[in-house]
């Protein structure tokens, strides 16, 4: 074992295999892998070996694609077979409501290049005649799924990261891990030391423990799995026998069942609801090649529904049950990436279908690694995507909730109860006591909207319209007449200090700095020229002759906002950075008599004259010492107030008192995100991305090229001087009752027009590889984009994706934003767009001006 390398993967699962030919793949060879036993150790060599392309995150689906069409590609340079079984497979809906979930994940489908269908159960059946076909109404074809030899794989993996150069060593442990003051890690293992320059955490069943090893505690939980496989069947045989194929794979989403041919039987596994964690607080390091005790009376309520649905495999004998762990976070996605508040720290772990996903994280982890940037939108299993308030017991409680819903169905109005409340805020017991309905944002307990008095504060899930509909235009149209109160502890607040701080700023961020007392709003790009932030920043007066700017942005994004502002910080520790999280709280007044509220509250004038939009001032509010942003995402006139949260309860009581003579009104997350959908605002994580330039998200007027050197600034520049390919527009929809949710496809009516590129980005121009191993470079949006271009019918063709919308409650229209070809951008005619809803195509109109106070006025005076 040599004593150095530049990098050290920790685990030879398939996803520490994956990390290692990847990186090797890279150029970067002097790596090395240690397995605390043989590779396969952990979960690897037990899975059930199914793969699929299909993910809730359209990202995280088009990695799963990667990895499919990888495995070609290790086998060749491997010379070891992976066993593919490129079956093809069926989502089975039992129910209406299932259905339309289908039909949606299809529309998405479309844009990701993904070749899915959508078939009727009789289809379905003649592919898998194993099947009762009366107990579903549809179902939904995929091309790429099938199965694998697990060890097979991953030994493929490890042997063509060899064959690149990589070391792989073997039975011996890692037992702890320090770090020089010069970086240099020291790699403790059990046969002596090894310095590196990186280490990545690929400890499968083990991540936590190196989690726990340079003091993090990582979200991640392993669960008991169980899958059981039955003797030969001759049904089986008689089907490979007439037809020459495999039975394909069978999803069934009532039995939270996935079901395919194993030889000459079947295999049948479950999530079942009666889950089960295993080794909850700390995982033994004596885990071997064992499984676990199989549990049958656990798994039968869903095996009973197996059986009904498909009472084929009800006859035959059962061979085998394999229980055996594996590991989730909250979300069921990996969690990968630079750790943040440590340097060259990196996870790709968590990854519950390490054959669906094992390539993709390995790819993007490597391009992070090697080129300082993952080269595609990986924001769905960024390990930075979950806060502080993921303990270990919110993990286990969330975590077994997600387990027991794998297939379940989330609609968009469906907040999840577990590990609820965690954050609260001091106004929590008032706004349960005004009925509020609470959702959960980051980890903080939000209102969303206000039930009617003697109505339950409940939300009615559903894909349509639902009994929020009313509440929230009453709020709105309230706000918009006289004035409403909401929360904003959900925001994200930052304070930057010290000499050079704005300098700083201006470095980082593509708008000039404000003055002292003055906001700005901001976009911040990456070095290719990509989004990856929009801030509001004020100018706060200096402290102690020092600059100092408040920054308030997207709360979910504070981790991944913080790494990358460390990554930036002067080494000099001249410039110091504050993240506030809950010691910073708000509220947020709107309409046209917040003016006349606010000042029966404070004890200065703020007149539209001395105390302008966009203005910034730190002053008591009903007492409380707060700062005042004269600013609001609703687009009408209006506050964010900011204070301790000791003073919330005061300012609320104060503002509430106040606002009586004003016919004040509470409104919460949900108006007012249907308050900035009328603005044509756009929002963090949906209409503004990684994936998009700055241009083609049309925040042209926030992209300042002339004031000083930003990061970014120079891919920018050549995007205006090129033209952006695509542009965020708004949308008015005809829709029935139900509105667009985000991700459904923009048809146009274009005939034999082509319009230049329509395809949905995904990767934005770090260099990294392509799925045929050839390195791609550039900083082309489009690249690794999905191919839209193909979908035709007639004179349509699909041109671009919904990012966001909903319904726009004070203009009483059906709103949505998106991406369209750029020369389409500003084409306002009728008749020329259709919006996908729920599988229906509804006639839609781009909106170039805000239908609310297009002239910004409202918000000026
Ligand atoms: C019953 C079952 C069925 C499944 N079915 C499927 C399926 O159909 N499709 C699918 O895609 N996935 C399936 N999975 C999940 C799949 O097994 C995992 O996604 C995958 O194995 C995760 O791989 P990994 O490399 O992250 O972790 P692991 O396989 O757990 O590997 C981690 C490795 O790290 C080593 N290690 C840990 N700590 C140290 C240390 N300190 N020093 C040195 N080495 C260390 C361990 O020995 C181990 O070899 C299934 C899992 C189970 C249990």
């Amino acid at each position: 074992m040599k004593s150095h390398a530049k990098a050290v993967v920790i685990g030879g699962g398939v996803v520490g295999c994956s990390v290692l030919y990847h990186l090797a793949k890279s150029g970067w060879t002097d790596i090395m892998l240690i397995e605390r036993s043989e590779l396969t150790s952990g979960s690897s060599w037990h899975a059930a070996g199914g793969f699929h392309t299909l993910n809730g995150d359209p990202n995280v689906a088009k990695l799963q694609a990667y990895t499919v069409q990888l495995y070609k590609e290790i086998e060749e340079i491997s010379g070891q077979s992976c066993s593919l079984h490129l079956t093809g497979g069926v989502m089975m809906a039992d129910t209406p409501e299932r259905m339309d979930f289908l039909r949606l994940a299809h529309a998405k489908g479309r844009y990701l290049g993904m070749d899915t269908e959508l078939i009727t159960p009789s289809e379905a059946k003649a592919m898998f005649p194993l099947m009762d076909e009366t107990n579903f109404v549809g179902a939904m074809w995929d091309p790429v799924e099938g199965h694998l030899d697990p060890s097979g794989t991953t030994h493929a993996y490890a042997k063509a990261a060899r064959k690149l150069g990589a070391e792989i060593v073997l039975r011996n442990r890692v037992v702890e891990l320090t770090q020089e003051v010069d970086g240099t890690w020291n790699v403790v293992t059990e046969r002596g030391t090894v310095k590196a320059e990186h280490v990545v955490n690929c400890g499968g069943l083990w991540a936590r423990e190196i989690g726990r090893m340079v003091g993090v505690e990582l979200p991640v939980l392993a669960m008991e799995h169980m899958y059981l496989l039955t003797e030969p069947m001759p049904e089986v045989e008689e089907f490979n026998k007439s037809t020459g194929r495999e039975m394909i794979g069978v999803l069934d989403f009532k039995g939270e069942i996935y079901t395919r041919q194993e030889r000459n039987g079947i295999l049948l596994g479950t999530y079942e609801k009666a889950c089960k964690p295993w080794s909850p607080v700390s995982t033994p390091w004596d885990f071997g090649h064992e499984l676990l005790q199989p549990d049958i009376d656990r798994i039968a309520p869903s095996l009973e529904i197996g059986f009904k649905h498909f009472p084929g495999i009800e006859k035959a004998g059962i061979k085998q049950i394999i229980n055996g762990p594996f590991t989730f976070a909250l979300d069921g996605n990996p969690l990968v990436g630079p750790v943040q508040g440590l340097t060259n720290f990196w996870c790709a772990c968590a990854v519950m279908a390490g054959f669906s996903q094992g390539g993709g994280v390995g790819l993007a982890l490597s391009n992070w690694m090697v080129h300082g940037d993952p080269g595609f939108d990986v924001w769905g299993m960024d390990v930075a995507r979950f806060g502080e308030w993921a303990t270990l017991r919110y993990t286990n409680a969330k975590v077994r909730e997600n387990y027991s819903r794998r297939f379940s169905i989330r609609f968009p109005n469906e907040e999840l109860p577990a590990a609820r409340p965690a954050q609260t805020t001091p106004l929590y017991d008032t706004m349960l006591a005004n009925n509020a309905v609470m959702g959960d944002s980051w980890g903080l307990e939000t209102p969303l909207w206000f039930a009617p008095r003697g109505s339950e504060p409940k939300d009615v899930v559903s894909f349509h319209r639902s009994n929020d509909f009313r509440p929230i235009g009453e709020e709105v149209r309230a706000t918009r007449a006289r004035v409403g109160v909401t929360e904003i502890a959900n925001f994200a607040k930052y304070e930057v200090s010290g000499p050079g701080a704005e300098d700083f700023l201006n470095r980082l961020m593509t708008n000039r700095m404000p003055k002292t007392g003055r906001i700005v709003l901001t976009p911040m790009l990456n070095e290719f020229g990509r989004l990856i932030g929009d801030f509001t920043i004020a100018k706060a007066g200096p402290r102690g002759g020092e600059e100092r700017f408040m920054i308030w942005g997207s709360s979910a994004a504070q981790k991944y906002h913080m790494r990358w502002f460390e990554k930036h910080l002067p080494k000099d520790g001249s410039i110091r950075i504050h993240r506030f999280d809950q010691t910073l709280v708000g509220l947020s007044i709107a309409g046209p008599k917040s003016r006349d509220l606010l000042q029966k509250l404070v004890d200065v004038d703020i007149s539209t004259k001395a105390f302008r939009f966009m203005d910034f001032r730190e002053m008591a509010v009903g007492g409380a010492p707060c700062m005042v942003n004269r600013i609001t995402y609703t687009g009408d006139l209006g506050y964010e107030i900011w204070m301790a949260p000791a003073y919330q309860r005061l300012v609320y009581k104060a503002i509430k008192e106040a606002g009586e003579e004003f016919g004040l009104v509470d409104f919460g997350m949900r108006a007012l995100l249907s308050m900035r959908l009328e603005k044509n605002f756009p929002t963090w994580f949906r209409e503004l991305r990684p994936i998009y330039g700055p241009f083609e998200g049309s925040m042209d007027r926030f992209i300042k090229l002339e004031k000083n050197d930003f990061i970014g600034r120079e891919a920018a520049a050549k995007e205006q001087a090129e033209g952006p390919k695509l542009r965020r527009v708004s949308f008015i929809v005809d829709a029935a009752d139900a509105d667009v949710m985000g991700d459904e496809p923009i048809w146009a009516k274009v005939g034999g027009k082509d319009y230049g590129t329509v395809e949905k980005p995904h990767g934005y121009g770090a260099p990294r590889f392509d799925a045929g191993g050839k390195e791609v470079r550039g900083s082309n949006a489009a690249e690794g984009a999905s191919a839209v271009r193909g979908i035709v019918d007639g004179n349509w063709r699909v041109v671009g994706w919904v990012t966001s919308g909903g319904y726009a409650h004070y203009v009483e229209k059906s709103m949505a934003q998106g991406y369209v070809p750029a020369a389409l951008a500003e084409n306002e005619s009728a008749g020329l767009f259709e919006i996908e809803i729920l599988g229906h195509r509804r006639p839609a109109r781009i909106n170039v001006e805000p239908p609310f106070d297009p002239s910004g006025e409202k918000m000026r005076t």
